[in-house]
């Protein structure tokens, strides 16, 4: 039976990393029929900044990954999920290493410890522990404590051999041993580190698979020595390829949005955002790469994720999102636009049918929201470069004829309107082009859109009129830099 976690630190924003890393658990979980655990690690207390573990669950959620059990759900049989509500149990493991002699007090100080730091240092050495409290006795570790000296637990290492992480990503990682010192297990305040209370929750939690970023594949040793210390059966291992930005240097903010919720504040599907999470270090095996998070369950596996760095790549982004927005239910857009329209929405044209035809030029939701505009307001200012060429003197006068054709035109729609741009342009002897670009400017402000007829079809007869005469006058009246 398959036990998968993601394991979030509550330090802020759900990013694209750790979105990627749970994306991989469900869909693995859910591949294999098992089971999804999202486990909230609040270890470091001064890390924590509040409400972010609301943030990150709405964060998931919003990405379509679900959890079987988690903080927020209720019954949840391997409880709780909060490592900070597991402190007891760590504690308990902690004391049974130190009575086996497996871990041991260290009384050092940090003063001491800086002096060790330095002097590794001026031999060009790695700084590691000396190991000066591993073989204190019992009588002096009992005296120092007894006077309430401050000190950790230190795990008693391995000091020769190697250490080899079976991957099911990178194939096995050997480390060597004396890479490793007796490391921290518990801090002075007898709250456990990271490496220490992972292990013990993993294995509590009966975790099967291990997957998680490639930044944490140098800790899996120590968390071996963990388990190998407590006699736990050791999980499988799977490291993610890390996130890189195409200049291979780590993503950060120059980068552009690294949170989903930045994403979807600049219009982005999180749909989208998860097909695009999902190309982030796995390739389908059709090359198929439109791929909904149901067909991307049947069709996920390890094997297929890569172990070189996965680059992020905005423009590919947009190109998702793009196709998501041409493949979605035109619904489903309008209610997704929604909350980007800043603007008042009359009852013509139909709402739908304008979503319907902007979408074909938006790439994010944010662009389909101002390009939908121009459909309900009519433009407060024309392009200037479109001013600069298709404005003039002469094209005044061939709105002005079009706008009283089309004020009288009897059926409104594409083909009758066709047909009277056709006629005009036989009778002025101008090409249809040198109609329909003023018309264009007039009637949005902008010169590229949906095509015109399509555009003006919808936009309607008053309001088309309208434009066009505005245009006109404001041709005339000298205001605008003709060009
Ligand atoms: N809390 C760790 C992190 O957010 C979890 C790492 C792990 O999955 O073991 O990076």
């Amino acid at each position: 039976m398959v036990r998968v976690r993601y394991a979030p630190s509550p330090t802020g924003a759900l990013h694209i990393g750790g979105a990627r890393t749970a994306l991989f658990n469900f869909l693995f979980a859910r591949h294999h029929g098992g089971t999804f655990v999202l486990r909230v690690e609040d270890t470091d207390q001064t890390r924590q900044v509040p409400d972010s573990e609301a943030k990150m669950l709405q964060g998931l959620k919003s990405l379509g990954i679900r959890w079987d059990e988690g903080p927020d759900i209720v019954g949840a049989p391997y409880g709780p999920y909060r490592v900070s509500e597991r402190l007891a149990r760590h504690r308990e493991l902690a004391e049974e290493l130190l009575s086996t002699g497996q871990a041991y007090r260290c009384f050092c100080t940090p003063e001491q410890l800086q002096r060790d730091r330095e002097a590794f240092q001026q031999q060009g050495l790695p700084p590691r522990y000396v190991g000066r409290c591993r073989d204190l006795t019992r009588e002096e570790v009992e005296a120092r404590r007894a006077r309430g000296e401050r000190h950790v637990v230190r795990l008693k290492t391995p000091q020769t051999g190697e250490t080899i992480v079976h991957d099911l990503i990178r194939g096995d990682v050997t480390f060597d041993n004396r890479v490793f010192d007796d490391f921290v297990i518990m801090k002075a305040d007898f709250t456990p580190v990271y490496n220490f209370a992972v292990a013990i929750d993993d294995h509590d939690m009966a975790i099967t698979h291990v997957i998680r970023g490639e930044e944490h594949l140098s800790n899996t040793p120590k968390q071996i020595f963990v388990y190998e210390a407590l006699h736990f059966p050791l999980p499988a291992f799977a490291h993610l390829p890390m996130i890189l930005a195409p200049d291979r240097s780590k993503v950060s903010k120059r980068h552009g949005a690294t949170a989903v919720e930045e994403y979807r504040e600049q219009g982005i599907i999180l749909a989208a955002l998860a097909n695009y999470l999902l190309l982030l270090g796995w390739s389908p095996p059709d090359g198929r790469e439109i791929l909904d998070l149901e067909e991307a369950v049947r069709v996920f596996s390890l094997d297929r994720v890569q172990h070189t760095a996965a680059i992020y790549d905005l423009k590919k982004l947009e190109w998702m999102n793009h196709q998501y927005m041409m493949r979605l239910e035109v619904d489903e857009i309008a209610e997704l636009v929604k909350p980007f329209i800043r603007y008042s929405v009359g009852e013509a044209p139909p709402f739908r049918d304008v979503v319907a035809l902007s979408r074909e030029r938006a790439t994010t939701l944010v662009q389909l929201a101002d390009q939908m505009r121009m459909f309900y307001h009519p433009p407060e200012s024309y392009d200037a470069a479109g001013v600069a060429k298709h404005f003039s003197e002469e094209a005044a006068a061939r709105l002005e004829i079009l706008a009283a054709r089309l004020a009288e035109l009897e059926e409104w729609d594409h083909d009758h309107l066709v047909a009277i741009y056709d006629a005009v342009s036989a009778e002025l002897g101008v090409k249809r082009a040198a109609l329909i670009h003023p018309t264009r400017l007039a009637v949005t402000g902008r010169t590229v859109g949906p095509g015109l007829f399509e555009l003006v079809t919808l936009l309607g007869r008053e309001a088309t009129v309208e434009r066009l005469k505005t245009a006109v006058a404001r041709i005339r009246s000298h205001e605008l830099a003709l060009g």
